[in-house]
């Protein structure tokens, strides 16, 4: 098991919750590049503007930080089944694990606004899928009941071993840079990833890994911003499926974040994030969830009202792959394939018309 030591739980066991029984188990999670605007920063005037790609996590999302510990949690306890409730990408990572280790997963998703890559990884790892008619707040509440009377593991992240495996990219992130960020600019949809980087920048802090916190902005899409709007929205809509959430479930979390950093939790819209997401395949080469996107979005928005941040060293979390939601992308990208003969003659034609 010697290959296991360079494991995300086996790097950062001083800062979680684990022991000698807990299996020291890995896909290959955390790790991921932390890379410098090359254009969009620029653009805006932010010199030194970083994106966290958590999209290189072996599953497309951040969310297998937090797997892996739940699933070492759950092996521990002898668990034989986990359970959650997803909007896509809990079910894809949550299914890898079980499937790499042995356990049986149950995912509960609402059936219609699900994206296309993200159930078809939980469909290739075998998992056991349930569709609703409804949404992800009603599979979250149906998912908390069927804890309470089967003998089975629940991975969401009120699952508190998910927030403790996710603020392992905090760690990354202050690892990489030599010093904490002065912003952190990232997506809010439950609210478990907020509430997990900032308990991660406050521990590397505390344990003398940083001088300082940075201020944390979180971003919720328009139709989905129950923490902005101060209330539950029964029937959130946006593009952003992985953040079309309603009554997130760490909800204090992210307000702790907000008020004990002076940062703040505002909101974007769908235009404002699609516009984010072509911005950064066009003029970065990298290719994030519409919902990863809200992050710069929201970053953008700040920009343009006038908040000065030329001096500032900003990173924005990229949570998840573009690969998940090809629809989305097909979408807004604008444009189809021409199809001539198999002929350089035709293909130059084509290309002088283009230029
Ligand atoms: C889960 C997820 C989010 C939202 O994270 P929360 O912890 O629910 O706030 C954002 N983006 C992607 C790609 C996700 O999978």
């Amino acid at each position: 098991m010697s290959f296991n030591n360079k494991s995300l739980i086996n790097k950062y066991k001083d800062y979680l919750p684990i022991s000698n029984k807990t299996p020291n188990i890995t896909l290959g999670e955390g790790g991921t590049p932390l890379v410098r605007s090359m254009n969009l920063g620029p653009s805006l005037g932010c010199q030194r503007l970083f994106f966290k790609l958590e999209g290189c996590n072996p599953t497309g999302s951040f969310k297998d930080r937090g797997m892996v510990v739940a699933v070492a949690k759950a092996l521990e306890k002898k668990k034989k089944k986990i359970v959650c409730a997803s909007t896509g990408n809990t079910s894809a990572s949550a299914s890898a694990y079980a499937a790499r280790y042995g356990l049986d997963s149950i995912i509960i998703v609402p059936s219609e606004e699900i994206a296309l890559g993200k159930i078809v990884q939980a469909m290739a790892y075998g998992a056991k899928i349930i569709g609703i008619n409804g949404n992800f707040d009603q599979a979250l509440s149906i998912v908390r009941n069927i804890v309470e009377i089967m003998d089975i593991e629940l991975v969401n992240s009120i699952n508190p071993y998910r927030i403790e495996g996710q603020k392992t990219a905090s760690f990354e992130i202050i690892d990489d840079l030599g010093i904490q960020p002065d912003f952190l600019s990232i997506p809010v949809g439950n609210a478990g990833n907020i509430t997990a980087y900032w308990k991660g920048f406050k521990e590397y802090f505390e344990s003398g890994k940083s001088t300082g916190l940075p201020k944390m902005m979180g971003f919720q899409a328009e139709g989905a911003a129950p923490i902005v709007k101060g209330e539950i929205i029964q029937d959130p809509k946006t593009v952003a499926s992985a953040i079309k959430i309603g009554n997130p479930a760490s909800w204090t979390g992210a307000l702790e974040a907000r008020d004990e950093s002076e940062g703040l939790i505002d909101s974007v819209s769908d235009d404002q994030i699609i516009n984010a997401y072509m911005k950064l395949t066009r003029l970065e080469g990298i290719f994030c969830e519409p919902a990863s996107a809200t992050s710069v979005a929201g970053l953008i928005n700040l920009v343009n009202n006038g908040l000065d941040m030329s001096e500032k060293t900003i990173v924005c979390v990229l949570t998840g792959n573009g690969l998940k939601d090809p629809e989305t992308s097909q979408k807004n990208s604008g444009f189809s394939i021409q199809t001539v003969d198999p002929n350089l003659h035709e293909i130059l034609k084509l290309l002088k018309n283009q230029k």
